[in-house]
């Protein structure tokens, strides 16, 4: 049997890891932390999604000298012209805390009727084959949804208790886990990069 070629995840998160490894084990890949290469985070310092995704990705096979994959994430606000943004994590300040950034956002949004409260959440993942790859392989995927005016649920992190879904009439943190990845951006993005690296 050949060997599993290693990609290495711009993450420590073994969350994520394991997410990668069980959608990408069987097309022949191994996803390794970046910590395993003495790769230490890189900072954020584009203005896009994107921008950083590629900051990351390429810090990991620059050090590791192997392809890499990374992820950026985020919720879009539609009239609060796309924030928090790239700032999403941090929106509330440092220490960065969920429960802080989610009574930002509902300060924010007091005077916004419904109707006006619509939003989506970005995942965008790049894939390097090498760090002076010139043709990165780039996806972005979106979940739309609306804020509420109230948190509902327990489940899930971040926004999610303020992240109404109306194509299934709940918070995400009202949803199991198997549903938010059924239909969540990150769900969406890893079987789009699963369908170019399995055409790459
Ligand atoms: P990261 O890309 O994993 O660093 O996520 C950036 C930030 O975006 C998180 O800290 C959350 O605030 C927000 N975010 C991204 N995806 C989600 C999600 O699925 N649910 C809730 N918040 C999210």
């Amino acid at each position: 049997m050949s060997q599993a070629s290693i990609i290495v995840l711009a993450s420590g998160n073994t969350g994520k890891i394991n997410e990668f490894n069980q959608l990408l084990m069987p097309l022949g890949y191994e996803v390794k932390p970046q910590a395993a290469y003495g790769v230490v985070d890189v900072e954020e310092t584009g203005l896009t999604f994107v921008e950083n995704a590629l900051l990351k990705a390429r810090e990991a096979s620059r050090v590791s000298g192997l392809p890499a994959l990374a992820d950026d994430s985020g919720l879009d606000v539609d009239v609060l012209n796309g924030a928090p943004g790239i700032y999403s994590a941090r929106y509330a300040g440092e220490p960065k805390s969920d429960d802080a950034n989610n009574r930002k956002l509902l300060e924010q949004l007091l005077e916004v009727p419904e109707g006006e409260r619509t939003a989506r959440y970005w995942c965008v993942l790049v894939y390097l084959r090498h760090a002076d790859d010139p043709v990165p392989l780039i996806v972005q995927q979106h979940w739309e949804g609306e804020i509420l005016a109230h948190p509902r649920g327990e489940g899930g992190f971040g926004y999610d208790p303020l992240f109404w879904v109306p194509e299934v009439g709940m918070s995400v943190a009202e949803l199991s886990a198997d549903e938010k990845n059924r239909l969540s951006h990150r769900g969406l993005a890893m079987q789009a990069l699963l369908a170019q690296l399995s055409s790459h």
